[in-house]
């Protein structure tokens, strides 16, 4: 039996239909054989961080147990991305959806394409917030943005 590692990923999106977007690409990654034990915590819109001229984020986390290796998860995240930023004629127009690997068990690794754990994560209470329901913290959510948490 391979060993199976308990990760985290941050996903977010500003553009289109936000919770529909968010809820497809959960029903993705849980789809994969090599993800088990998925969770996802509640929905948060969020007021952006960094470039503040665009719409609201709505952001959340799911937590599970994977057989990926790291690379392999990040190429299969980016493959979701990939498929949620192509225009969509029939359906919604364009989308947009943002996927980070916050934590791999205890890797850390700091690579081109990869830095584990992510390493701005403990500044943004949209990744925080929602990590919260699924799993211990090591940081204090900040308060210098306006987060809500979406009932239902
Ligand atoms: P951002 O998430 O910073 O807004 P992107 O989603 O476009 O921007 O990611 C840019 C690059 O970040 C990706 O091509 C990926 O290789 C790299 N990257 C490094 N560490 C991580 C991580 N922990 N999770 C996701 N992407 C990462
Ligand atoms: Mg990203």
């Amino acid at each position: 039996m391979e060993d199976k590692v308990f990760c985290i990923l941050s996903l977010g999106s500003n553009m289109g239909d936000r919770k529909q977007t968010l809820e497809d690409a959960v029903a993705a990654i849980a789809a994969n054989p090599e993800i088990c034990n998925l969770k996802c915590a509640s929905f948060y819109e969020t007021e952006p961080v960094g470039y503040e001229d665009q719409p609201w984020f709505m952001n959340t986390c799911v937590s599970f147990e994977t057989t990926l290796e790291p690379l392999e998860l990040l190429d299969f995240t980016q493959s979701i991305e990939q498929d949620f930023h192509r225009e969509r004629k029939i359906h919604w127009g364009p989308r947009t959806l943002d996927i980070d690997i916050i934590i791999y068990g205890d890797l850390e690794m700091d690579t081109k394409r990869l830095t584990i754990p992510h390493p701005r994560y403990r500044e943004r209470a949209f990744v925080l917030a929602p990590m919260s329901e699924l799993t211990e913290i090591d940081a204090e959510i900040p308060e210098d943005k306006a987060i809500r948490r979406i009932d239902g």
